[in-house]
């Protein structure tokens, strides 16, 4: 029986206590990208819920101030060295101290958090998130290409610390909550979709000169440039592929990709009784970022809710390797393994960047990579990398001599490689 008012406060009190505990400390590594804005958006919307003790981003010093600004963050660090007077004058007023460099993006990704949500693009990303993982932080993965250039010893680190790596890719995250905690032996199958991104029904030809704005103008996602241009060449699907065999611990001939215009159904894994589970979401990065932020709660979105009725079709069809060369390459660099993943991301990213310069074609890319990986087999380049460590001296490796191999290409669309 309860003794008196007194009492049932005081137990109140208590219950609203364990409702509101502390703010859930989050550190956020290329806040002012898309998945960074994102996520901005909704630690905007839970200022209760959680608290932000860093930013880091790459050379725009007055947007990361914005961000900065705007989730009351306690440090602010940009790459570009030349960026740190912009960045401390944006910040004149407050009390959020500012620092550049190499090191302060590493500093950043140090401070006390809950979560660091690492979506720096590229390769850049791995030194921060591996210094957070092995100072023993929970980390929301977006930027995939932290696996595909160090996947092996990246997942080490990450055990050895006994630390959480949640997927906020969205395939991902979708088979991470397909997938529900069953046994993993009994998996037979995972499966992530693509959307086929602007070129999908395009001939070889077509695909072969397309121009930057072409490969800019995905269909379903809005996302930084490395990126879509990876997903109009599917190599962004490759790279997913290379992901998800680290993430889960599964096997290439267990891995699957299905062309799903769409963008519904993200994820699916089937089992050894034929069940099998998908994970489903109206196409918007907030729903995946939302579920590693509030994991193992669940946060509210204004993210649009799915009206099956109103898409009446979802269709899915077989991927092209033919018309999408990347594909094959990310896929043979997985069952090679060792050193290949390293070498094709690397070499993926100088060329990337050669085509948004315009220096060489689309179907430049991919052939780009694919001597970039000949090449790296024929002279033990592409051997299994040790630690991290290794992996980074390869990725620079390889980004030199890509670098260099590129550079004689003049800025005009026409120009391929051989
Ligand atoms: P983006 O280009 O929009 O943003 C990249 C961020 O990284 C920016 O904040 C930039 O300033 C920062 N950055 C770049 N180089 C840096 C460096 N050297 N040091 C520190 N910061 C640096 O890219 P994005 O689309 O947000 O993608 C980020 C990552 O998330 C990528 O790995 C991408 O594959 C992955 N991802 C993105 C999406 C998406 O919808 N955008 C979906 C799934 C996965
Ligand atoms: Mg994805």
């Amino acid at each position: 029986m309860a003794s008196g008012n007194g009492h049932i406060q005081g137990r109140d009190s208590a219950q609203a206590q364990a409702r509101t505990p502390r703010p859930r400390r989050i550190v956020l590594l290329g806040a002012t990208g898309s998945i960074g804005r994102s996520t901005v958006d909704l630690l905007e919307r839970d200022p209760e819920r959680f608290s932000v003790s860093a930013v880091a981003g790459g050379r725009d010093a007055e947007a990361l101030a914005r961000v900065a600004r705007a989730v009351g963050a306690e440090f602010a660090a940009i790459r570009d060295e030349s960026a740190y007077d912009a960045l401390k004058a944006a910040l004149a007023g407050t009390n959020i101290q500012a620092a550049a460099g190499r090191e302060a993006v590493i500093e950043a990704a140090l401070r006390d958090a809950d979560l660091v949500v690492s979506a720096i693009v590229g390769a850049a990303g791995v030194e921060p998130t591996y210094a957070a993982l092995a100072a023993g932080r929970d980390v929301a993965l977006a930027n995939k290409e932290c696996l595909v250039c160090a996947g092996v010893p990246f997942m080490r680190a990450a055990a050895a610390a006994g630390v959480r790596l949640l997927p906020m890719d969205s395939e991902h995250n979708a088979i991470f909550q397909a997938l529900g905690g069953e046994d993993p032996s009994r998996i037979e199958r995972m499966i992530i979709t693509a959307s086929g991104g602007p070129f999908r029904t395009w001939s070889r030809e077509r695909i072969s000169e397309a121009s930057v704005e072409e490969a800019l103008n995905h269909p379903n996602w809005a996302m930084g440039p490395k990126i879509t241009v990876d997903s109009a060449g599917m190599m962004n699907k490759g790279l997913e592929l290379i992901e998800a065999h680290h993430l889960f611990g599964v096997p290439a001939e267990k891995l699957d990709v299905v062309v799903h215009p769409q963008s519904i159904v993200h994820g699916l894994v089937s089992f050894s009784d034929g069940s099998v589970t998908a994970g489903m979401a109206a196409p918007d990065m907030r729903t995946p970022i939302a579920h590693c932020l509030g994991y193992p709660d669940r946060l509210a979105t204004p993210t649009p809710r799915l009206d099956l009725a109103k898409i009446a079709t979802l269709t899915f069809e077989a991927p092209d390797f033919e018309r999408f060369p990347a594909l094959r390459l990310a896929l043979d660099a997985l069952r090679a393994g060792g050193g290949l993943p390293t070498v094709l991301n690397a070499a993926n990213e100088i060329a990337v960047e050669a085509f948004l310069d315009r220096r060489i074609s689309f179907d430049g890319i991919s052939r780009h990579v694919a001597e970039a990986c000949e090449a790296a087999l024929r002279d033990g380049t592409a051997n299994a990398p040790e630690s991290v460590e290794d992996a980074l001296t390869v990725d620079h490796i390889v980004r030199e001599r890509s670098r260099s191999a590129l550079a004689g290409h003049a800025a005009s669309g026409m120009v391929t490689l051989q």
